[in-house]
């Protein structure tokens, strides 16, 4: 007998009837003899809901109250679900976060695991009770509700799984696996059967938004094998283990992501520590960047590029106009309408290339390239947002990544 964690997004418990076919599902392992943990997700659009209520009302919430509000979401599933399969027969217990001593830092609405105290979870499954928990939330040392961003009921359950030493950690979604691209941007990407950690959390940074990274960060650092399955057709999806699939393809995946936004200082003086200067103020501001880029002007100036999430760009354009006006540089320029657009393989570590294809496939398209970065395992270009699904697409059918590639 083993312990399997199971985990079930906004849309498989999106309604009353999903929350039943989830109870058969549960229920059904159960029987087959192995113990269940099972972590849910707000029902789809709750969460969306009760965020657009606290804006209403506050364009930034207080954020302890925010945590307060959205952790509801999951409350009301892990009830539905436990009332639900009690009354097909199998014992079951629902928890909160807190309940379950899901500790976390106290970053509201983007906290951190610490650690979980799982002596009741295994009480109760000594006791043969399926354990219902809310995933998304825990609670701080002084017991205040936190959430773990969106999308971090995928990170519960992996901290669970590891935690409780589950034989896996299965991601239930409306998708049956991990994708060579977003299904929904190229509706000819395949299935991939196995990843590697590394690869998924490339993936997922860079995009692929079907599982948290902070999932992937956990489930590598705790060797948890993850799988990605679809709760609405049965198959075995996709698994993130360490070790590569026999036959690596070239390239995993290609992704896509929105999320950020890039800021330019023109002419500034070409001295040391311009970098520093500018950056400095911009990471003092708890601001992320990502990608940067200098030119090396030829007039004894230099243009400073770099990208940033897109909620943090109002914070850092001001913060560069004042630093602008520090080092007499001539102009601060941004841009929010961009996106990335990443091809991620392991393989591509021994194949060179592979960066020069990815260009021409692009300009082939007209797209044009406004910023590069490169790690051993991903090519990653920033180009115009409209561009983003052209993008994505070219270079899925340029690797040769669909079903008859
Ligand atoms: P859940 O609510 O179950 O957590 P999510 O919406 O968070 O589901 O994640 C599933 C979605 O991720 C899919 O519907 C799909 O559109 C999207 N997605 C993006 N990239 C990929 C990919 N490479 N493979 C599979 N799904 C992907
Ligand atoms: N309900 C939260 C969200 O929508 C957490 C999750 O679903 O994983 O982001
Ligand atoms: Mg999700």
């Amino acid at each position: 007998m083993a312990l399997i964690v199971q985990k079930y997004g906004g849309t498989s418990v999106g309604t009353l009837e999903r929350i039943a076919a989830v109870a058969d599902e549960v229920r059904a392992v159960r029987e087959l003899g192995d113990d269940v943990v099972v972590v849910v997700s707000a029902m789809s659009g709750e969460t969306n809901r009760l965020l657009v209520m606290a804006k209403t009302l506050d364009r930034h919430p207080n954020p302890r109250e925010l945590d307060v509000l959205l952790s509801t979401g999951e409350q009301v599933t892990i009830a539905l679900l436990s009332i639900c399969l009690e009354s097909k027969g199998c014992p079951a217990r629902s928890y909160t976060g807190g309940q379950v001593h899901i500790r976390t830092d106290n970053a509201y609405n983007k906290a951190r695991i610490l650690g979980i105290d799982h002596r009741r979870v295994e009480e109760d499954l000594a006791k043969g009770r399926v354990v219902v928990v809310a995933g998304f939330q825990g609670v701080d040392e002084h017991g205040n509700i936190t959430t773990l961003g969106r999308g971090g009921s995928d990170t519960t359950a992996v901290a669970l799984a590891a935690a409780l030493s589950a034989r896996e950690c299965q991601i239930f979604t409306d998708v049956d696996g991990v994708y060579t691209a977003d299904p929904r941007v190229v509706p000819e990407a395949r299935r991939l059967d196995r990843v590697t950690y590394e690869e998924m959390l490339e993936l997922a940074s860079l995009g692929a938004k079907v599982l948290q990274i902070r999932a992937v960060e956990f489930a590598r650092k705790y060797n948890v094998p993850l799988r990605v399955l679809s709760s609405f057709q049965p198959g075995k999806g996709t698994l993130i283990a360490e070790e590569a699939a026999m036959e690596q393809p070239l390239i995993s995946g290609v992704t896509c992501n929105r999320d950020e936004a890039k800021l330019t200082v023109l002419g500034v003086p070409d001295r040391p520590g311009i970098a520093h200067r500018i950056l400095g103020p911009v990471a003092k501001a708890n601001i992320e960047v990502d990608m940067i880029v200098q030119n090396v002007g030829e007039d004894g100036t230099t243009d400073f590029t770099f990208t940033v999430n897109r909620s943090d760009y109002e914070a850092a354009l001001e913060i560069l106009k004042q630093v602008a006006g520090d080092l007499g540089a001539r102009e601060v320029t941004g841009d929010r309408r961009i996106a990335k657009v990443s091809l991620v393989g392991v393989a591509m570590r021994s194949h060179a290339g592979i960066a020069s294809r990815m260009f021409e496939a692009l300009a082939t398209e007209g797209i044009n390239i406004r910023m590069i970065s490169t790690s051993e395992i991903k090519i990653s270009v920033v180009v115009d947002e409209k561009y983003a699904e052209l993008g994505v697409r070219s270079l899925h059918t340029e690797f040769g990544l669909g079903q008859n590639g």
